[in-house]
Order: C-alpha cells, then sequence, then structure tokens
C-alpha cells in the first residue's frame, strides 16, 4: 500500500489511554524480578491482560501458571495486578512460595472494603463479571457476605437478609454508565442501600471512557487497541458505539484491522485499555497513516500522573541488592 494523504481523512487519538498506574507497576514487578531472581520467575494469571505484555514477559523467563499448585515447591511467585482471594495466600504458604503480591492497590482497596462490610455483617452486592479474575479475588475475601449482580437485568434476581444493610461495591473495570444503571435499579428495590465509601471503578477506567464519550459522536470508526479479555478494554467499544461511533472493533495488533472497516470512513477514533503499551497503538496510527489517515488530532478528557510505589517485599530485596 503507498501513502495518499486524502482531504478530510483524520484520525482523533484520545488521552488520557493505555497503561495505567496499577499496569505499569504489575509488568514493572515482573521485570525487576526477572533481573534480580533471575528466570524463571512464575506468574499467577496473566499479569495484565494483554497479550503482548504476556508473550514479552515469556521471552524473558516468566511463567504464567493457572493455578498456584502448579509453581514449584519454594519458587518465586507474582500475584497479578487483578488480586487474588486469601486463600490463594494459604495455598502459597503451603508451598513455601515467595510471594510477590503485584495487586493494584486500587483492587487492595476494594478488597478492604468487603472486608470491613462484611466485619459490619452487611450484604455485599457486588456488580462485576462472573469469573473475571478481579471478582473471584474480591469475592473470597467475604464469600458468604457477597453477592454477585452482573449487569442492570440481574438486579430483579437479588436476594438479601436484610434490605436495611446492604451496599454494593464493584469491579474497577466496569462501564461507570452501565454501573449507575445498576446502582438505580438496586435502590429502588432497597432504597436503603450504601454507596461504597469512594469511587470502586478505578480513575483510568473513568478517563478512558471520558475521552472516548468526547470523540465517539465524530468517529465513523473506533479502533480500541486491547485484548479480549480485558474489561476495561472491551467496555471502551461498548461505551463508543453507545455515544454515536458508527462502528467499532478491539484489536491486539494493527494488522488485525480490516481494509474494508475503512471503507467510507474519515474520522478513525483510536484509543487503547489500562493494559496496553503504547508500542501497539503507533503500529496501528502508522497502518491508518499508510492509509492516508495522516491527520492525527489528540483529545484530552484528563490529565494523569499517578504512579504507584513497586510491592515491598520486591522492594526490600532489590534495596537489598544495592
Ligand atoms: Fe488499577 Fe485501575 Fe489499572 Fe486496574 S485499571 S490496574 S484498578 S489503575
Amino acid at each position: 500500500t503507498t501513502a495518499t494523504a486524502s482531504e478530510g481523512k483524520r484520525v482523533l487519538l484520545a488521552a488520557p489511554r493505555g497503561y495505567c498506574a496499577g499496569v505499569d507497576r504489575a509488568v514493572v514487578t515482573v521485570e525487576k524480578a526477572l533481573d534480580l531472581y533471575g528466570p524463571p520467575v512464575y506468574v499467577r494469571k496473566e499479569i495484565v491482560h494483554n497479550k503482548h505484555v504476556v508473550t514479552t514477559l515469556e521471552k524473558r523467563g516468566a511463567i504464567f501458571v493457572d493455578e498456584t499448585q502448579e509453581v514449584p515447591e519454594g519458587a518465586t511467585v507474582i500475584f497479578s495486578a487483578h488480586g487474588v482471594a486469601p486463600i490463594v495466600h494459604d495455598e502459597a504458604k503451603a508451598l513455601s512460595l515467595k510471594t510477590i503480591d503485584a495487586t493494584c492497590p486500587l483492587v487492595t482497596k476494594v478488597h478492604r472494603e468487603a472486608k470491613r462490610f462484611a466485619g459490619d455483617d452487611f450484604d455485599i452486592l457486588l456488580i462485576g463479571h462472573e469469573g473475571h479474575e478481579e471478582v473471584v479475588g474480591t469475592s473470597g475475601e467475604a464469600p458468604e457476605h457477597i453477592t454477585l449482580v452482573q449487569s442492570p437485568d440481574h438486579v430483579d434476581e437479588v436476594v438479601v437478609r436484610d434490605p436495611d444493610k446492604v451496599v454494593w461495591l464493584s469491579q474497577t473495570t466496569l462501564s461507570v454508565d452501565e454501573t449507575m444503571e445498576t446502582v438505580r435499579r438496586l435502590r429502588e428495590r432497597f432504597p436503603k442501600l450504601q454507596d461504597p465509601p469512594s469511587d470502586d471503578i478505578c480513575y483510568a477506567t473513568q478517563n478512558r471512557q471520558l475521552a472516548v464519550k468526547q470523540m465517539a459522536a465524530q468517529t465513523d470508526l473506533m479502533i480500541v487497541v486491547g485484548s479480549r479479555n480485558s474489561s476495561n478494554s472491551v467496555r471502551l467499544v461498548e461505551v463508543a458505539l453507545e455515544h454515536g461511533a458508527r462502528d467499532g472493533h478491539l484489536v491486539d495488533y494493527a494488522d488485525e484491522i480490516a481494509d474494508e472497516w475503512l471503507d467510507g470512513v474519515t474520522t478513525v477514533g483510536v484509543t487503547s485499555g489500562a493494559s496496553v503499551p503504547e508500542v501497539l497503538v503507533r503500529d496501528v496510527l502508522q497502518f491508518l497513516a499508510i492509509r492516508g489517515f495522516t491527520d492525527v488530532e489528540t483529545v484530552t478528557a484528563a490529565e494523569e500522573s499517578l504512579l504507584f510505589a513497586l510491592p515491598n517485599e520486591l522492594r526490600r530485596d532489590l534495596k537489598a541488592r544495592g
């Protein structure tokens, strides 16, 4: 394909996009652990839900496992950004594993809320997707107190012990609008429903959705870079379509973009999920530039500067090695 700068063709590039503070910390944790201890370093579950990140770390000597029991006795294991249930810490102890917990501090915050409300004997309505690792981890803090509510349509099925003692919490990577609709319906059923002490849907999820909402109505096609199992990435496609993008697709890599998606398209929106390295977005921009979309305009919805310190266990070892 040759470059043809075409009249009117343009790209709207969302800001913020890509890596959030929790993902950055988790990925750097695995990289530093590989440097410090040498391969192999075991990682329970995908460190973050991105194919490119996982394959890149695998090449450097990370071994991804699904279950704690797959890690050899005495080895080092890193827990992923999505968090783990307390029982997983027990499993690791039983195998004398050295653990490094890369759970995002904003997920840990939700775990703490769950523990506190369970301790006060509340029924906790956890809004989230069944089977998602974060939901499995959070639910594991207080299984007997937590009921999963998957969407507004599931609200009618919810059963509680005492409608006066109910609180909702949520997964960090949901659609803000859909979650608010779920809460609205829950409150219709349980007028005394308490809100979480602070937003559970994290700043990164909110900001990426905000940027997409600002662009969507102007875009003929929204390309979201991200993996299928990345909740926040999948939500970005949905949010784009709900807010007026004519078409929208999730891609792991630029070469998954089908040329026919661009038929008759003047404005392409581009963004990426919180687990997506910027190099993959650059590949998409290059793919589009070759097809005449050379004019790139950034749409900024928020500024981000949050950074998290690395896990304590790792910082201690880094310091000890000088
Ligand atoms: Fe943490 Fe939010 Fe990033 Fe998840 S998306 S790792 S909760 S900052």
